[in-house]
Parts: structure tokens; sequence; C-alpha cells
């Protein structure tokens, strides 16, 4: 994690992108666009960007009136907005995707984040010095959690804790409000996976890191697009993007239970020679019930490799591009 050493020469401060993935957030971006567009200029007043920066909208085929919001931010911000809309609803992990990589030829260093104000936009100033003192990343990390629920925060610290047994290498409370520079997206690009977990592929594409502290709000408006079942599918997904490790432990759970069988077979046949055997209803039935949901368990997770390996196969794109507003269009739109 040590800086990086050739330097932006002085006093040529980069192009920076924001990009904020957007789903059905017309509640919400009449009250944070005018937010974020402060915030660039701020951070231009005080050379931490170029005077070419802007904020990219990518909105994830939402239903509502999302896309014609981003529009009018295109067609009024000059410039400093820009919209990207995929040709349907990917979910946030491919929308951000689809937006660093629109970003990654327009801009020297993108920062993504939500678009519901839950991130603090202070943090940004503290991200580009990070950049400007060499850094290629510099994650978000979340020093307070106070406003999430008592359940929420003690879910997420048990699920950084099984990450990192499993040795996936996550930052603790890090999630997708980031820093990267085009050089890392560039990267990044090989990456071609369509099971994506971000914040478990950036520490991947390596490069000098640090982080930046910041405490999360309360979402502005409208609601959360993580109720618990999607929250739970993008831990899992997590878990059997970055490792293999589930697989071992079901090897050693085998083997547990194997030496264990054995054992019980030896007591059975002893038991049998010296004719104490009486029929064992309910040893017999545990025995069988427990088994049976160690068995299903287990293909359950094997499953979930090889549904991957499914898809990854196929290699589909991750997302379409199908408008663009507020610059002409780059030559890929795939990926
Ligand atoms: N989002 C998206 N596609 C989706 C769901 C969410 O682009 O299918 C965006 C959403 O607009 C927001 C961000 O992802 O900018 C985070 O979503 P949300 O605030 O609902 O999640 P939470 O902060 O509760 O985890
Ligand atoms: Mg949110």
């Amino acid at each position: 994690m040590s800086p990086h050493t050739i330097q932006e020469p002085e006093g040529a401060p980069p192009t920076l992108a924001i990009v904020v993935p957007c789903y059905n957030e017309e509640e919400v971006l009449p009250i944070t666009a005018p937010l974020f567009d402060e915030k660039l200029q701020s951070l231009e007043l005080k050379g931490l960007c170029a005077k070419d920066s802007f904020v990219l909208y990518v909105d994830d085929g939402s239903k509502d009136g999302t896309w014609s919001i981003i529009r009018a931010l295109a067609r009024q911000m000059g410039g400093r907005a820009r919209g990207a809309r995929l040709s349907r609803n990917r979910g946030h992990q491919n929308a951000l995707v689809g937006g660093l990589m629109e970003a990654r030829g327009l801009a020297d260093v993108t920062i993504s984040i939500d678009a519901d104000d839950q991130d603090d936009l202070d943090a940004m100033d503290g991200m580009l010095e990070a950049y400007r003192d060499g850094y290629e990343v510099v994650y978000g990390v979340r020093n307070d959690r106070s406003t999430d629920t008592a359940f929420k925060r003690g879910t997420a610290q048990a699920y950084y804790k099984v990450l990192s047994l499993l040795g996936a290498d996550v930052v603790y409370n890090a999630a997708d409000y980031r820093l990267a520079s085009s050089r890392v997206l560039d990267e990044f690009a090989d990456f071609e996976e369509v099971n994506l977990y971000l914040r478990g592929l950036f520490p991947l594409v390596g490069f000098p890191s640090t982080t930046v502290e910041y405490a999360r709000n309360e979402r502005l408006a409208g609601e959360s697009h993580y109720p618990l079942s999607k929250m739970l599918g993008l831990a899992f997904d997590g878990i059997t993007s970055l490792s293999t490790r589930p697989l071992q432990i079901i090897v050693g759970l085998g083997l547990v239970i194997s030496v264990i069988s054995f054992i019980g077979v030896i007591w059975c046949v002893v038991t049998a020679l010296m004719g104490n055997a009486v029929a064992g209803w309910a040893s017999t039935t545990a025995i069988v019930c427990f088994m049976g949901g160690i068995q299903l368990l287990c293909l359950g997770v094997i499953g979930t490799y090889v549904g991957k390996t499914y898809m990854e196969t196929k290699a589909r794109p991750r997302y379409i591009i199908s408008e663009r507003a507020g610059y002409e269009p780059s030559p890929t739109s795939e990926h």
C-alpha cells in the first residue's frame, strides 16, 4: 500500500467523473443532484479536480421518471451532468460497472457513490487528496453505523468476519463509495466475470490503495432497494465469487462425518454381537434426517458454484447501454 511515485504535474488537477447508479430514484434525484453539482464545483474551486469534471448518472432501467430527470439535468448543467441508460434493470453492481466503463475514457479518475446521499459527499476531498498523493484506489470506509439498525450492524460485522475467515480480501466496512483511477479501471476492464462483487474485485486489481473514513447518513427519500433477501443474496454471492473455501469446508465436514460413521458402524456391530440390539427408531430417524439435511445443504453449495460456472461460460454482456445524454456516444457500449 505504498504511494505511487510518479505524480501528476503540480497544478494539473485530474478530470473527475462521479458515477451514480440510479434505480427508481425520482424522489431522491431532484434533491441530491444539486448537492452533487455543488460538491463538484467546490472540488474544482479547491483545485482538486479539473473544470471539465462531471457527474455521470447511470439509469439502471428505472420504471419511474428517473431517466427524464437525468436527461433534464444533462440539458441544464451544460456538460457537468451526463447520463447513460441501461436497456433494462441489471442491478446495482452491473449498473456501476457500466458507469465506470463509460467514465474511464472520459475522465482521469472516478468516484462511485449512491444516489441517495447516504454517503458523506465531503469524503471526496480526502479521496482526491489521496489520489494527488499517488493512491490509485481510495475506499470510503464507514466509521459510524449508528443510523443502521442494530440488526444490519450486527449482520454486517459478522459477514466481514466470515469473509476474512474464508480468505477473501475485502476492506472492512467499505461499500461501493470508492475512488478509482482510469488506470485501475483499464485493468479492471479485463475482469470479465458476470458474477460481480465489486468490493471484492478492486483489492484483486491491486495498485496502491488507502481508505478515507466517513459517517453514513439515512436515506434522504424513497426506499432502500436492498431488503434483507437481496442483502443475503449479495452476501452469498460475495462469498462464492471470492472464495472456494466453502467447497473445502464441505470436504472437511464429509471427512468428520465419515469418521464418526465408521465409529458408529463398529459400535453397531459390537452391540449386535453382544445380542443387545433393540429396535432403535428414534436414533435411526434422527441420523437419517440429519444426514439428509447436511447432504442437501452441501449439494446446494456445490450447485451454486456449478451455476456460477454456467453463467460465466455464457459470458453474456453485463449491461447494454441504450441511450446517452449530455455527451457524444463512445465507441463501446457492451461489456
Ligand atoms: N440501485 C441500482 N439498481 C438496482 C438497485 C439499486 O442502480 O437494481 C442503486 C440505487 O439507485 C442506489 C444504490 O444502487 O443509488 C444503492 O441502493 P439503495 O440505496 O437502495 O441500497 P442501500 O443503501 O439501502 O444498501
Ligand atoms: Mg442507500
